[in-house]
């Protein structure tokens, strides 16, 4: 059997590290905010070419309080894509701001730049990018459409930890880049957490209170806000894990090269462009025929997984936001996309199989 993820095989070249990680963090005593957060929000806004890093609860709350500063009125529009994870939409609505949904490039899967402008009403304040599947979006076009407009950008970087666009990184475009480090993310926890990267330090600052009941100074509160610090054992995994993410991404990328050079045609491939350096966080095919694709490789003894089979405005929990609205090229490519195994802990020859399999499909 060939496991589409496995987390216990991917966390085994960490497990001793982390195992003396947990006795230190047992004996230090301290054990929310402490010394392994604050390094490592440095270490990762170093790694990113980013000025400032701050650690939070998860990928879901780093969006929602990238929308937060601003105090938008509500009924305020941010563009986002329709295809596109769940989290993202819900960032907008946990704002009470209006979510505006914008195809995708059918060729790249993540927001069509050409699109966007036609989306942009009065009432426009930002768009939220995501950089689905560790690609990175057309970044050139969308900066002139923020700047023509007066935009803000927020990145949903939840899939694309080191992926780049002419050479810069996701998360270091926008006022903000927001983080998951969900365990099955190419940079991923021993459980939930996130953050948020910026270059402005008024905006690192807000975040700072923020994400601690408003607060940086134990008992003094600046403004209104929430808990969702990043877990202080949780950042120490994190740190460990770091130092491996350039490998992590290395990796992937070799296994996505096997597929790429290998597979035959009757499987629309994720597009290469000398651009984007991508981190593959999900490897995608597209077969009109993918359940039973899906079907025919599990009796092989492969795992896949679909990303994502129901698009957002189909969501039931989406109904009375979305209602009636209709996204092609977004049901098309939830329609037909299935993700194969690419992970750290697969070898060369465990993809080979997967590759063999397809092709006699
Ligand atoms: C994983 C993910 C999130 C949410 O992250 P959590 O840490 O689970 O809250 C948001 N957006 C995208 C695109 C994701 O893949």
């Amino acid at each position: 059997m060939i496991a589409y993820e496995n987390l216990l095989e991917l966390n085994r070249p960490f497990t001793e590290r982390f195992k003396q990680q947990f006795d230190d963090f047992l004996n230090s005593g301290w054990y929310i905010l402490g010394e392994s957060v604050k390094r490592f929000e440095l270490q990762f806004a170093a790694w990113n070419n980013s000025a400032h890093c701050i650690g939070v609860a998860n990928g879901l709350d780093a969006l929602t309080m990238a929308l937060k500063p601003y105090n938008f009125e509500p009924g305020s529009e941010v563009i986002v894509p329709s295809n596109t994870y769940i989290a993202t939409i819900l960032a907008i609505l946990n704002n009470n701001l209006t979510p505006v949904l914008v195809e995708p490039d059918i060729r790249t899967y993540n927001i069509d730049p050409l699109l966007i402008e036609d989306a942009i009403t009065p009432r426009t304040k930002a768009i939220m990018v995501v950089h689905l599947y560790g690609k990175c979006c057309a970044m050139d076009a969308i900066m002139r459409v923020k700047e023509k407009h007066n935009l803000l950008l927020i990145e949903d970087c939840a899939q694309a930890h080191g992926a780049t666009f002419k050479g810069q990184k996701a998360g270091t475009f926008g006022e903000f880049g927001a983080f998951s480090f969900y365990p099955t993310k190419n940079l991923g926890a021993l459980g939930d957490a996130g953050a948020l990267t910026t270059n402005n330090p008024a905006l690192e600052t807000v975040v700072r209170q923020m994400r601690n009941y408003g607060s940086e100074k134990k008992y003094y509160n600046e403004r209104i806000g929430i808990n969702s610090r990043l877990d202080e054992l949780q950042a120490a995994f994190l740190s460990t894990k770091l130092e491996a993410l350039d490998a992590i991404n290395n990796h992937k990328r070799q296994l996505a090269g096997l597929y790429l050079q290998h597979l035959n045609a009757n499987f629309i491939l994720p597009v290469v462009d000398d651009d984007y350096k991508d981190v593959y966080h999900i490897f995608n095919i597209r077969h009109p025929e993918r359940d039973r694709l899906k079907v025919y490789l599990l009796e092989k003894g492969i795992g896949t997984e679909i990303h994502y089979p129901v698009p957002p405005h189909q969501q039931k929990a989406l109904q009375p936001v979305l209602q009636n609205q209709s996204y092609p090229i977004a049901e098309e490519i939830h329609r037909t996309t299935l993700s194969l195994p690419c992970s750290y802990w697969h070898t060369p020859a465990q993809i080979k199989t997967v590759i063999d399999t397809l092709n006699r499909f």
